[in-house]
């Protein structure tokens, strides 16, 4: 065996775990069916402004080891994610807090904002929300669910809010104080020259082989390693045998604009179901940039189909049974191990990527050791 691990995608996963095990001695190949590294953290750099390829990342995490560990490969800025919802000629400040209730009621205390939430939730009468509309409904009830959660979320997810489970909805936050970051994490920013230059340090010393697809070379390429670790979809791994696992996918249109400023601030979500896209993403405020031109990016959610890029992981009850299915078919073999937001099949922030990346690869280690 020439390699001690061969590592399919050069995502945040993906590298992470090449460069830990080059730490500890061991020798990866990564192979990476695109043509760059990074996987969907991906920035290409357009006139000095860094483009997100595949949808906007921020950084944010609460836990302190993450944090000072990722601090080694870059820098990062003090950007705070505070996204503004477009609802027709409505602007309001995300996620939902004082700044939002004072635009949409006219109001300047919490007293006053939680008054008129908690008579709108009583009107309702749900006592047990089953979907992530009851859910949503009795957190912040009907105008700021009407406004901005309804038309968003069945854009974003293609299914009326009464189809979806409101696990969804929980990632964002509700506060009574004027706080527009849309985080609730303790450390928060966006590395300073880009994901892919963090991600390329980060693989440092690895092989890395790009354009190549695994699924097409898996001959060739499973006798040249111990083990694989494997962060593409886990279904695709095993030829669908089991069954389809479905994702959401986005289409991204990407234009230069001959202005400094488009929009004000890097994330606009258009709220209303009317607009086919869900956001705009300006991307060089992510950078505080002042270049004379910007790009922007239209972001369409669509359903996955075989072929497109997949983005977030459907995890309603059918799915997740179908990927219990694959995961206990996988612990089943010894050779391959998979890991990341495809591999397993959660919609992970990029936080929990490094931090399941590094367990991966101590318990690796650790097996290692005791054998
Ligand atoms: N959401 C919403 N209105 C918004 C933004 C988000 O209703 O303006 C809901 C929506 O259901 C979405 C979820 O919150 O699926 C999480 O959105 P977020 O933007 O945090 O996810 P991202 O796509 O950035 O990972």
């Amino acid at each position: 065996m020439k390699y001690d691990y061969l590592i399919v995608g050069a995502g945040l996963f993906g590298a992470v775990f090449a460069q830990e095990a080059k730490k500890k001695g061991k020798k990866c190949l990564v192979v990476e069916r695109r043509n760059h590294i990074a996987g969907n953290v991906y920035c290409e750099e357009i006139h000095g402004i860094q483009v997100h390829r595949y949808g906007a990342h921020i950084f944010h995490t609460s836990d302190r080891k993450i944090w000072d560990y990722i601090c080694r490969f870059a820098e990062f800025n003090h950007y705070i994610n505070s996204p503004v919802a477009r609802y027709k000629d409505e602007l309001y400040n995300l996620p939902f807090n004082m700044n939002t209730f004072s635009r949409m009621w006219g109001i300047a205390t919490p007293g006053e904002a939680q008054d008129i939430i908690a008579s709108q939730i009583a009107d309702l009468g749900i006592t047990e929300p089953k979907n992530l509309e009851e859910q949503a409904l009795s957190l912040v009830g009907r105008d700021v669910y009407e406004k901005l959660i309804k038309g968003y979320t069945e854009k974003q997810w293609g299914r009326d809010c009464r189809d979806l489970p409101a696990f969804i909805i929980k990632r964002l936050p509700l506060r009574f104080t004027y706080d527009n970051n849309y985080f609730n994490d303790r450390f928060q920013g966006i590395p300073i020259g880009g994901y892919t230059r963090l991600v390329e340090r980060l693989l440092d010393g690895t092989e890395v082989r790009l354009n190549v697809d695994y699924l097409e070379h898996r001959g060739e390429l499973d006798p040249l390693a111990d083990k694989i670790i494997y962060t593409g979809m886990i279904d695709q791994f095993y030829d669908y045998e089991l069954g389809v696992l479905q994702y959401r996918s986005v289409r991204f249109e990407t234009e230069e604009l001959d202005m400094e400023n488009f929009q004000g601030n890097a994330v606009v979500n258009y709220t209303e179901r009317e607009v086919p896209y869900t956001r705009i993403i300006e991307h060089k405020h992510f950078e505080f940039g002042k270049q004379p031109t910007t790009i922007i990016s239209r972001e369409y959610s669509s359903e996955w189909k075989r072929g497109d890029e997949p983005y977030y992981p459907v995890n309603d009850a059918r799915n997740n049974a179908l990927y219990e299915q694959y995961r206990e078919k996988a612990q089943s073999g010894t050779k391959v191990v998979f890991g990341g937001r495809l591999g397993g099949y959660k919609y992970y922030d990029m936080d929990k990527v490094i931090a399941a990346a590094l367990e991966l690869c101590d318990s690796e280690l650790r097996q290692e050791e005791g054998k």
